[in-house]
């Protein structure tokens, strides 16, 4: 499917192999496959044109190491650096702020990134590690949304706590809050609605609801597929809401995955979790090393 970045480089390496260090003038043509690699792996632009600097700098400061080529220590600074830039370890859900309070964790997205869906797996997930969760269906605007959130906690036997769709939002989130401590439940999942584009109204709103709950978590739900706008995303979300963490949904389609790289270097917070299919069981922890193999493919 992709040409993999060490094929690419391969042009690039005959220059390095025979020549016993990496030096300014064998290193332009690497650096250049490695940009080309990212930006087809869907790197946002500019995310890519600073790794690619900070990688330059690395690699002409490396120490020559005996039996290893400079091509293979190339492409171990790149490794390195992508890993190094995803946060190296998965990073857990937090934790409840206070005793007698669930994790409150505030879903937010565009429509159509898998959000709804996104909850119905963070839930069955989270109920596999043995833990009790509610999930609260905030999404009053898409048809159907409220009807597909409980029949995914059917599925899943979650339940699902609905005041209808007349509701304000606010209010649902809110009184979400105080049925998940009153049952016991110790996390409390909140589906919000998304618009096709951001749009002021969303995110009035969804300022509104974290004000009301306090959420220990806010995950944006990144549609892999999105590519480049992935960081412009990021930073309108994170602008105004301050994420934790993201979701990136739909990598059992066809991308690398370089939203990933984005969504982190423009937010400095992590990917926690990905979504790899349409099943609610295909949601898998973040694991950078696996990225940083699957980015530079
Ligand atoms: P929302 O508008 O953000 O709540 O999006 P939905 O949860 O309704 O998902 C939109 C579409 O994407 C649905 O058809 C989902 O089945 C699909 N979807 C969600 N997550 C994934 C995923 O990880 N992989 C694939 N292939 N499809 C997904």
């Amino acid at each position: 499917m992709f040409e993999s970045l060490s094929e690419k480089l391969e042009g690039a390496w005959r220059k390095l192999r025979g020549q016993d260090r990496i030096t300014e003038g064998n290193i332009d043509e690497a650096l250049r496959e490695v940009r080309r690699a990212l930006l087809e792996a869907d790197v946002n632009f500019q995310v890519a044109k600073e790794f690619v600097a900070d990688v330059r700098d690395d690699a002409l400061g490396a120490e020559v190491v005996s039996g290893v080529t400079p091509d293979q220590q190339f492409i171990k600074i790149v490794h390195d650096q992508l890993v190094a830039l995803m946060g190296e370890q998965n990073v857990p859900l937090a934790e409840p702020r206070a005793k007698g309070r669930p994790a409150v964790v505030l879903m937010a997205g565009l429509q159509g990134t898998g959000k709804t869906t996104a909850s119905a797996k963070l839930a069955l997930y989270l109920q596999k590690n043995g833990q009790k969760p509610l999930l609260a269906a905030a999404d009053v605007y898409r048809p159907a949304a409220i009807d597909q959130l409980q029949t995914l906690g059917g599925q899943i036997q979650v339940p699902v706590f609905t005041l209808g769709k007349e509701a304000d939002p606010v209010d649902i989130a809110r009184a979400s809050l105080e049925r998940a401590i009153a049952d016991r439940h110790d996390v409390l999942i909140v589906d919000t609605a998304g618009r096709l584009s951001i749009d002021d109204a969303m995110m009035a709103e969804l300022e509104r609801i974290k004000a009301a709950i306090d959420p220990e978590e806010i995950l944006l739900v990144v549609d892999a597929m999105t590519g480049q706008e992935a960081a412009n995303l990021t930073r309108a979300f994170h602008d105004r809401l301050g994420i934790t963490g993201a979701i990136l949904t739909k990598l059992d389609g066809d991308t690398r995955g370089g939203a990933a790289l984005s969504v982190r270097k423009i937010s400095g917070q992590p990917i926690k979790f990905v979504g790899v299919g349409e099943k609610v069981e295909a949601l898998q922890p973040f694991y950078p090393e696996r990225m940083a193999s699957r980015i530079l493919g």
